[in-house]
């Protein structure tokens, strides 16, 4: 069912959706961006519809939401310990476009669909549904068609912006009755078709080519290119990378908390084990190992590409090293050791 809200009546919505679940989409931080005197815009709760961004794209993703960059995850004194609780047990709404929906999806892959279930994961993910923001233009970083990403029916309520107001469909019948005595309206969701970047994604068909493609130069060029920041994979949408660290509360190392922290495989010391052994020791080492499992791996495993070709990486990265670029010469790459055989 589709209905057309003013602004004044969205927020009305939202005062009733609040009583039940918070609300997050993206928002604007003022002066708090890279550069001195920008803007950065990530997801938050909101309480108004003014509150959302939605004209440019959020620097960083919803994950957030689910996988806080620094989440206490058990307290320990010295022969017990004790879960977290969650400060708040509504449910949580979560304004999405496609390819971020499609990005949770692969989250859920990770933490639920590897051979286990993360317990601090999963009771937070129960309780997210989700509000898709249409996307019909992206950006000039986007690349989600070639990644399958631009679609999704994976929503409980779709939303149009427009300039008065915001167009509903409504899917999941557990929102039916907040819209009672609403103005009904046609709306039909639509998708993107066709991004501005091209990106050629790569087919590796066999253990020999991919053998090749690990000692492929190109990976080279990002010894001296990359920084190793991290940058690209705290924005990445898909990526889920954690470490973990204990803070003891004084000088008695067992009582304390351990935390989950965002981590990243672009790091130094990331993939560091026990004796000093390090499996990835240069920035191109782990840029290639970075790409192949956006874009291979993970496929393997799971029949899809985990990147969704958000561009956010490419956005974030210091050294403007573009995702779309290193895919596509990936591509190239694979091709001329198909063909040297
Ligand atoms: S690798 Fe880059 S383009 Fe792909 S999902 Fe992550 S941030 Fe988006
Ligand atoms: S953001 Fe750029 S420089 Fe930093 S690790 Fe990623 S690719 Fe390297």
């Amino acid at each position: 069912m589709g209905y057309k809200l003013s602004n004044e009546q969205v927020n009305e919505l939202f005062q009733n959706l609040k009583k039940d679940y918070r609300i997050f989409a993206p928002k604007r931080f003022k002066k708090q961006g890279r550069y001195s005197d920008t803007d950065i815009i990530r997801y938050d709760e909101v309480d108004m519809v003014e509150d959302i961004v939605y004209k440019e794209k959020s620097h960083y993703s919803a994950k957030e939401v689910l996988t806080p960059i620094n989440q206490t995850i058990f307290y320990f004194t010295e022969d017990e310990f004790k879960e977290s609780k969650l400060k708040d047990n509504r449910g949580i709404l979560i304004f999405l476009r496609p390819c971020d929906i499609n990005a949770i999806e692969r989250q859920d892959k990770i933490y639920l669909e590897n051979g286990f279930e993360d317990f601090f994961y999963k009771r937070i993910r129960d309780k997210v549904k989700f509000i898709m923001m249409e996307c019909v233009e992206g950006w000039d970083t986007c690349f989600c068609t070639a990644m399958n990403s631009n679609k999704t029916d994976n929503y409980s309520m779709a939303v149009r912006f427009e300039d008065d107001g915001l167009l509903f469909e409504v899917k999941d019948k557990e929102f039916d009755s907040y819209f009672i005595k609403r103005p009904e309206a046609d709306f039909q969701v639509q998708f993107i078709e066709k991004n501005q970047a091209e990106v050629n994604v790569p087919k590796i068909p066999n253990k020999e080519v991919l053998k090749k493609v690990k000692e492929h130069p190109m990976w080279k060029e990002y010894d001296k290119r990359c920084e190793g920041c991290g940058s690209c994979t705290v924005a990445c949408p898909t990526c889920t990378c954690f470490t973990t660290m204990d803070v003891m509360y004084n000088e008695n190392a067992n009582v304390g908390e351990r935390r989950r922290i965002m981590s990243s495989c672009n790091i130094d010391g990331f993939d560091q084990v026990a004796g000093g052994h390090i499996f990835r020791s240069t920035v191109g080492d782990r840029m290639r190992y970075k790409v192949l499992h956006k874009v291979y791996d993970f496929k393997e495993r799971f029949g899809e590409n985990m990147c969704v070709g958000c561009g956010r990486c490419t956005s974030r990265c210091p050294q403007f090293i573009s995702m779309t670029a290193t895919i596509n010469k990936l591509n190239n790459a694979v091709t001329e050791i198909i063909n040297e055989k």
